[in-house]
């Protein structure tokens, strides 16, 4: 009854996950391969009430439950609230609904129709902002730029949704790999998520990035350039009490700590780790 693949943020492995719309409306980033095999569409009534009646025989009463695919805030506001209303009268002690939400959603939605939805009851919501820097966000083809995305985390934050963001280490290659440091820095610092995710870049077969690091387009950086570039974006970064994880299976060094509290011991983490080169190697790594 699940549409696969299904995908989640690493923090939502215990939840729930119901599957109300099929891929993402985007789908259109280069580095991306999650849902390029879907069609993206969003279940009538019928389908989520069977999903739902389907997934309660295993998991009954769940705490969390993660709201699948890859954008369920790109339908209609009414549409949300009618699903929610679902999902909550199915799964009344649920403590935390939350889904993914891409920056053109949240830009089309009016800051009172996120405060109606956060209110009726989803209340966490991860943004992919990949880059702060608008050469590699256009080169991605991620749709928005840098400002726009400071725009969008800040019209969840200011709604009451916690709000979670993630980077990609690598995404900008060499050639632009010190803009991304600090224009990533600059775009996460100014929204200030409660939640700051770095991943390091995997190429995924089948994506545009990986026809163009076949052809020599696109070149990989080297863990030691990876880890200069972490080591500039952390320094440049100024965050209150946001929860910090760059302990993904991509990532060649696990980081984590509250920013800025533990910025200086992650600094020292990553010094220590480029001299001891006791990073996770190739074939461990995933995106
Ligand atoms: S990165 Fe996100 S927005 Fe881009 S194609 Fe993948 S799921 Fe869609």
């Amino acid at each position: 009854m699940y549409s696969s693949p299904v995908y989640r943020p690493p923090s939502e492995a215990r939840s729930l996950i119901i599957q109300i719309t099929e891929g993402c409306s985007h789908n259109d980033c280069t580095f991306c391969g999650m849902y390029k095999g879907k069609q993206f569409r969003i279940r009538n009534d019928e389908e989520v009430m069977a999903h739902i009646e389907y997934i309660k025989r295993y998991d009954p009463n769940p705490r969390k439950i993660f709201i699948a695919d890859g954008d369920f805030l790109c339908l209609a506001t009414d549409k949300i609230l009618h699903y929610l209303e679902i999902v909550k009268s199915n799964f009344p002690n649920a403590e935390r609904i939350s889904c993914y939400s891409g920056p053109k959603d949240l830009l089309r939605k009016t800051p009172e129709d996120l405060k109606i939805i956060r209110e009726a009851g989803l209340a966490m919501l991860y943004m992919g902002v990949e880059s702060g820097n608008d050469e590699i966000l256009r080169r991605i083809k991620k749709g928005v730029n840098g400002n726009q995305m400071i725009e969008a985390g800040r019209k969840a934050i200011d709604a009451g949704f916690t709000f979670s963001c993630m980077i990609i280490s690598g995404i900008g290659s060499n050639e632009l790999s010190k803009e991304h440091a600090l224009d990533s820095a600059r775009v996460i610092s100014a929204i200030n998520p409660n939640y700051f995710a770095l991943l390091t870049l995997n190429i995924d077969e089948g994506t545009e990035l990986a026809a163009d690091v076949r052809s020599g387009k696109f070149k990989l950086m080297t863990p030691d350039e990876i880890m200069d570039e972490t080591y500039l974006m952390l320094e440049s970064m100024d965050l209150e009490d946001c929860i910090f994880r760059s302990n993904h299976v991509s990532n060649y060094v696990n980081l984590s700590g509250v920013l800025n509290k533990d910025k200086e011991s992650m600094l020292e983490d990553i010094r220590n780790a480029m001299k001891a080169k006791n990073y996770t190697p190739e074939h461990f790594r995933r995106l």
